[in-house]
């Protein structure tokens, strides 16, 4: 079971009538600080949306108990960045392993369905511990999933920051204490930003999770590499017509893996902003890692990818889009301000007015 107190939800989710508060908390395993667990059951209003997206019943298989959470030392390197994951066997166990399996290899061959290769235990401790497989509990499987073999990799290797992302295993230079915590991108953040209201990712993740001694660059691009990644996940079964079923029927819309890359596409700028100006000696060593830049850039390329193609399916696109996307989080990024920032380190990004004809369109 979780733990008391410990729950976090990467997003938020947003009923019609009801907003359902969620509790948050953080792990401290032996590397990273940014662990961070959904809460598992949530009840809400009956929504009376009449969009286009609509769920059909399926028949969801009971899940068996969880067991205790998996834990991982070194014997499981080898295992964690085995590549191709066709030579590693998978013992699917049980009918709800079977469906997760079923589904993560039809939408995300190339990230979903590694990470599950990877840490099937971890993937179904998450789903059997949240009791159902829908898009969120399932998405926030993968999300935490990824943390966990982030984790366990930048511990195979010595400490130097690892990340398991869209099928491939990215070793940097980065070590924890490289560059200041990263609540420092607070200095450069604009206040708007700041909320601490329900839904608001500052107070878990700046506040809290961002002042953590151990914090620094590395776990700021931990949280924007999982964000991202499982945003394509999200992507993939938004427009998938064989999972349709997964998609919320009792809610409107939620705040999930597509909603929180943005928010850290505008803490990744605000941070190197922060650093570049208080700390420039970090900032030198930073620009001396050029494998901890291209998970940056591999990063930003992907998540303006998944931008392009996800807009469809969010709340600003129409009343029937299930995800929320902050357009003033998106807006502040592209500022020329927050830009010059990638420019500065090389990283190739999109210019503002891509958006301009989605995202940016009719200002609320
Ligand atoms: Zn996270």
């Amino acid at each position: 079971m979780l733990p008391e107190g410990r729950p976090l939800w990467p997003g938020r989710v947003r009923f019609r009538r009801a907003m359902v508060v969620l509790a948050v908390a953080s792990f401290s395993a032996p590397y990273s600080i940014a662990q961070d667990t959904p809460t598992p059951n949530t009840t809400g209003t009956t929504s009376d949306r009449n969009g286009p997206i609509v769920s059909t019943s399926h028949p969801t298989p009971r899940t068996t108990p969880p067991g205790p959470k998996p834990s991982y030392d070194s014997s499981d390197c080898m295992r964690l960045t085995s590549l191709p994951i066709a030579k590693l066997q998978l013992e699917l166990d049980g009918e709800d392993m079977v469906l997760v399996d079923q589904i993560l290899k039809a939408t995300s061959p190339d990230h979903g369905h590694v990470l599950f290769t990877h840490a099937p235990k971890e993937v179904m401790w998450w789903v059997r511990t949240m009791g159902s497989i829908s898009i969120q509990w399932l998405l926030t499987a993968i999300h935490e999933t990824n943390h966990a073999v982030n984790s366990t990799l930048t511990n195979c290797n010595a400490g130097e920051a690892t990340y398991s992302f869209q099928g491939r295993i990215i070793k940097t230079e980065h070590k924890s204490g490289d560059t200041p915590r990263y609540a420092v991108l607070a200095d450069a953040l604009p206040p708007a930003f700041k909320s601490r209201q329900v839904g608001s990712r500052y107070p878990t993740y700046i506040e809290r999770n961002g002042a953590s001694p151990a914090s620094s660059f590395a776990h700021l691009l931990e949280e924007l590499v999982v964000y991202t990644g499982a945003a394509g996940v999200e992507l993939s079964i938004v427009r998938s017509k064989d999972y349709k079923w997964l998609l919320p029927r009792e809610i409107d819309a939620f705040d999930g893996n597509a909603g929180g890359m943005v928010d850290f596409m505008l803490y990744a700028v605000s941070y190197l902003k922060a650093v570049r100006i208080s700390h420039p000696d970090a900032y030198a060593r930073l620009q001396q890692q050029p494998n901890t830049l291209s998970v940056l850039q591999a990063t930003w390329t992907a998540a303006e990818g998944t931008l392009r193609a996800i807009y469809d399916y969010t709340r600003l696109a129409n009343l029937g889009g299930v995800l929320i996307v902050s357009r003033d989080a998106l807006l502040t990024t592209y500022s020329d301000d927050f830009l010059a920032e990638l420019d500065r380190l090389g990283i190739a990004h999109a210019p503002a007015g891509a958006w301009l004809t989605t995202y940016l369109r009719n200002p609320q």
